[in-house]
Protein backbone atom coordinates (compact mmCIF):
# COMPACT_ATOMS: atom_id res chain seq x y z
CA UNK A 1 0.00 0.00 0.00
CA UNK A 2 1.25 3.29 -0.57
CA UNK A 3 -0.77 5.26 1.41
CA UNK A 4 1.17 7.78 3.92
CA UNK A 5 0.52 7.56 7.40
CA UNK A 6 -0.46 10.14 9.61
CA UNK A 7 -0.64 9.76 13.71
CA UNK A 8 -1.92 12.46 15.89
CA UNK A 9 -1.98 11.45 18.84
CA UNK A 10 2.08 10.56 20.08
CA UNK A 11 4.24 11.66 23.57
CA UNK A 12 7.31 13.13 23.74
CA UNK A 13 9.31 13.29 26.27
CA UNK A 14 7.73 16.65 27.34
CA UNK A 15 5.15 14.82 29.28
CA UNK A 16 6.16 10.81 29.13
CA UNK A 17 7.49 9.66 26.15
CA UNK A 18 10.66 8.98 25.42
CA UNK A 19 11.75 10.41 22.47
CA UNK A 20 12.09 14.08 21.15
CA UNK A 21 10.06 15.70 18.89
CA UNK A 22 12.78 15.49 16.55
CA UNK A 23 13.43 11.76 17.67
CA UNK A 24 9.78 11.19 17.37
CA UNK A 25 9.74 13.31 13.46
CA UNK A 26 12.67 11.30 12.44
CA UNK A 27 11.53 7.87 12.95
CA UNK A 28 7.67 8.72 11.94
CA UNK A 29 9.23 10.02 8.95
CA UNK A 30 11.81 6.93 7.83
CA UNK A 31 7.84 4.75 8.71
CA UNK A 32 6.47 6.54 6.12
CA UNK A 33 4.24 9.29 8.22
CA UNK A 34 2.98 12.07 6.08
CA UNK A 35 1.87 14.19 9.22
CA UNK A 36 2.24 13.53 12.97
CA UNK A 37 0.73 15.52 15.96
CA UNK A 38 2.96 15.99 19.36
CA UNK A 39 0.06 15.51 21.94
CA UNK A 40 1.82 15.55 24.86
CA UNK A 41 -0.48 14.91 28.61
CA UNK A 42 -1.14 18.90 29.70
CA UNK A 43 -3.26 19.41 32.63
CA UNK A 44 -3.18 23.23 34.17
CA UNK A 45 0.45 22.44 36.00
CA UNK A 46 2.03 22.82 31.96
CA UNK A 47 -0.49 23.84 29.56
CA UNK A 48 1.28 27.13 28.99
CA UNK A 49 3.91 25.53 27.68
CA UNK A 50 3.39 23.14 25.39
CA UNK A 51 4.55 25.78 22.83
CA UNK A 52 8.07 25.39 24.52
CA UNK A 53 8.76 22.77 21.62
CA UNK A 54 7.57 24.92 18.33
CA UNK A 55 11.14 25.91 17.34
CA UNK A 56 11.84 22.06 17.27
CA UNK A 57 8.39 21.82 15.07
CA UNK A 58 9.14 24.53 12.99
CA UNK A 59 12.76 22.98 12.30
CA UNK A 60 12.05 19.91 11.87
CA UNK A 61 9.03 21.27 9.19
CA UNK A 62 11.04 23.12 7.24
CA UNK A 63 14.16 21.01 6.76
CA UNK A 64 12.41 17.69 6.31
CA UNK A 65 9.58 16.44 4.38
CA UNK A 66 7.09 15.50 7.18
CA UNK A 67 4.30 17.99 8.55
CA UNK A 68 4.28 18.09 12.43
CA UNK A 69 1.76 19.60 14.60
CA UNK A 70 1.63 21.14 18.33
CA UNK A 71 -0.87 19.65 19.96
CA UNK A 72 -1.87 18.59 23.62
CA UNK A 73 -3.62 15.58 25.47
CA UNK A 74 -5.86 16.66 28.39
CA UNK A 75 -5.34 13.88 30.70
CA UNK A 76 -6.99 13.00 33.64
CA UNK A 77 -8.51 16.67 34.97
CA UNK A 78 -11.78 17.23 36.43
CA UNK A 79 -14.36 17.01 33.57
CA UNK A 80 -15.57 21.04 33.87
CA UNK A 81 -12.04 21.62 33.42
CA UNK A 82 -11.90 20.29 29.57
CA UNK A 83 -13.52 23.05 28.17
CA UNK A 84 -11.43 25.74 29.89
CA UNK A 85 -8.28 24.06 29.21
CA UNK A 86 -8.99 23.26 25.56
CA UNK A 87 -9.29 26.96 25.05
CA UNK A 88 -5.85 27.54 26.53
CA UNK A 89 -4.39 24.41 24.36
CA UNK A 90 -5.90 27.03 21.54
CA UNK A 91 -4.65 29.95 23.02
CA UNK A 92 -1.17 28.35 23.64
CA UNK A 93 -1.27 27.25 19.59
CA UNK A 94 -1.81 23.66 19.81
CA UNK A 95 -3.61 22.69 15.92
CA UNK A 96 -4.75 18.86 17.80
CA UNK A 97 -6.56 18.44 20.60
CA UNK A 98 -6.66 15.42 22.09
CA UNK A 99 -8.57 14.32 25.45
CA UNK A 100 -7.70 11.13 27.26
CA UNK A 101 -10.66 9.20 27.47
CA UNK A 102 -12.05 6.45 29.47
CA UNK A 103 -9.83 4.05 28.64
CA UNK A 104 -10.79 0.47 30.56
CA UNK A 105 -6.85 0.57 31.65
CA UNK A 106 -7.03 3.33 33.72
CA UNK A 107 -9.16 4.97 36.35
CA UNK A 108 -10.42 7.68 34.22
CA UNK A 109 -13.25 9.99 35.71
CA UNK A 110 -16.78 8.95 34.44
CA UNK A 111 -17.86 11.91 32.74
CA UNK A 112 -14.49 12.56 30.98
CA UNK A 113 -16.03 11.23 27.37
CA UNK A 114 -19.28 13.66 27.60
CA UNK A 115 -17.29 16.61 28.39
CA UNK A 116 -14.99 16.24 25.79
CA UNK A 117 -17.71 15.27 23.05
CA UNK A 118 -19.35 18.68 24.14
CA UNK A 119 -16.55 20.75 23.66
CA UNK A 120 -16.20 22.09 20.12
CA UNK A 121 -11.93 22.81 20.78
CA UNK A 122 -11.75 19.17 21.21
CA UNK A 123 -10.71 16.99 17.96
CA UNK A 124 -9.99 13.74 18.99
CA UNK A 125 -11.27 11.53 22.22
CA UNK A 126 -8.60 9.08 22.73
CA UNK A 127 -9.33 5.99 23.84
CA UNK A 128 -12.98 6.17 24.70
CA UNK A 129 -13.44 2.76 26.04
CA UNK A 130 -17.11 1.92 26.15
CA UNK A 131 -18.90 5.43 25.35
CA UNK A 132 -22.45 5.56 25.27
CA UNK A 133 -24.03 5.76 22.01
CA UNK A 134 -25.25 9.38 23.24
CA UNK A 135 -21.72 10.60 23.71
CA UNK A 136 -20.93 9.33 20.17
CA UNK A 137 -24.01 11.33 19.09
CA UNK A 138 -22.97 14.51 20.46
CA UNK A 139 -19.36 13.57 19.38
CA UNK A 140 -20.86 13.73 15.52
CA UNK A 141 -22.48 16.41 15.87
CA UNK A 142 -19.79 18.21 17.05
CA UNK A 143 -17.23 17.07 14.48
CA UNK A 144 -14.83 15.17 17.34
CA UNK A 145 -13.55 11.88 15.90
CA UNK A 146 -13.33 8.86 17.71
CA UNK A 147 -10.22 6.77 18.56
CA UNK A 148 -8.88 3.12 17.68
CA UNK A 149 -5.64 3.44 19.61
CA UNK A 150 -3.24 1.22 18.81
CA UNK A 151 -2.16 1.38 22.65
CA UNK A 152 -1.97 -1.83 24.64
CA UNK A 153 -4.27 -1.60 27.24
CA UNK A 154 -6.68 1.53 25.71
CA UNK A 155 -6.99 -1.13 22.47
CA UNK A 156 -9.31 -2.92 24.94
CA UNK A 157 -12.32 -1.00 23.66
CA UNK A 158 -11.61 -1.03 20.00
CA UNK A 159 -14.17 -3.34 19.19
CA UNK A 160 -16.94 -1.13 20.87
CA UNK A 161 -15.52 1.99 19.71
CA UNK A 162 -15.52 0.65 16.05
CA UNK A 163 -19.11 -0.90 16.63
CA UNK A 164 -20.67 2.50 17.91
CA UNK A 165 -18.88 4.54 15.49
CA UNK A 166 -20.46 1.99 12.52
CA UNK A 167 -24.28 2.41 14.07
CA UNK A 168 -23.67 6.39 14.62
CA UNK A 169 -21.26 6.86 12.33
CA UNK A 170 -18.98 8.86 14.06
CA UNK A 171 -15.55 9.78 12.29
CA UNK A 172 -12.73 7.42 13.77
CA UNK A 173 -8.96 7.88 13.43
CA UNK A 174 -6.20 5.27 14.35
CA UNK A 175 -3.87 6.76 16.52
CA UNK A 176 -0.57 5.00 18.11
CA UNK A 177 -0.22 6.95 21.29
CA UNK A 178 3.21 6.09 21.08
CA UNK A 179 5.57 6.86 23.94
CA UNK A 180 8.89 4.97 22.58
CA UNK A 181 10.25 3.78 19.44
CA UNK A 182 8.38 0.52 18.99
CA UNK A 183 5.06 2.15 19.55
CA UNK A 184 4.92 3.97 15.92
CA UNK A 185 3.04 2.11 13.67
CA UNK A 186 3.48 2.24 9.75
CA UNK A 187 0.48 2.40 7.42
CA UNK A 188 0.25 -1.59 7.28
CA UNK A 189 0.64 -1.92 10.82
CA UNK A 190 -2.17 0.80 11.63
CA UNK A 191 -4.19 -0.91 8.81
CA UNK A 192 -4.38 -4.41 10.65
CA UNK A 193 -5.02 -2.90 13.95
CA UNK A 194 -8.02 -1.25 12.10
CA UNK A 195 -9.20 -4.58 10.46
CA UNK A 196 -8.45 -5.90 14.18
CA UNK A 197 -10.85 -3.88 15.76
CA UNK A 198 -13.62 -5.03 13.60
CA UNK A 199 -13.75 -2.32 11.02
CA UNK A 200 -14.11 -3.11 7.09
CA UNK A 201 -11.09 -2.31 4.72
CA UNK A 202 -13.14 0.93 3.30
CA UNK A 203 -13.71 2.40 7.26
CA UNK A 204 -10.24 1.54 7.84
CA UNK A 205 -8.93 3.68 4.97
CA UNK A 206 -11.02 5.98 6.01
CA UNK A 207 -9.72 6.40 9.86
CA UNK A 208 -6.39 6.02 8.02
CA UNK A 209 -6.71 8.84 5.45
CA UNK A 210 -9.77 10.92 4.97
CA UNK A 211 -10.30 11.63 8.76
CA UNK A 212 -7.34 12.56 10.20
CA UNK A 213 -6.45 15.12 7.16
CA UNK A 214 -10.19 16.76 7.70
CA UNK A 215 -8.47 17.16 11.03
CA UNK A 216 -5.74 19.00 9.59
CA UNK A 217 -7.60 20.82 7.67
CA UNK A 218 -9.86 22.20 9.33
CA UNK A 219 -7.07 23.09 12.30
CA UNK A 220 -3.81 24.44 10.14
ZN1 LIG B 1 1.32 8.91 28.50
ZN1 LIG C 1 -4.33 9.10 26.47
Amino acid sequence: MNNKRIDLHMHSLFSDGELLPSEIARRAYVLGHEAIAITDHVDYSNIEYISEIQAAIDDINSNWDINVLLGAEITHVPPSSIEPLAGKARDSGAKIVVVHGETLSEPVIEGTNLAAVSCKDVDILGHPGLISKEEAEIAKENDIALEISCRAGHCLGNGHVAQIAREVGNALVIDTDSHAPEDLADFNTAYKIGLGAGLSKEETLRALVDNPKHIIEKRV
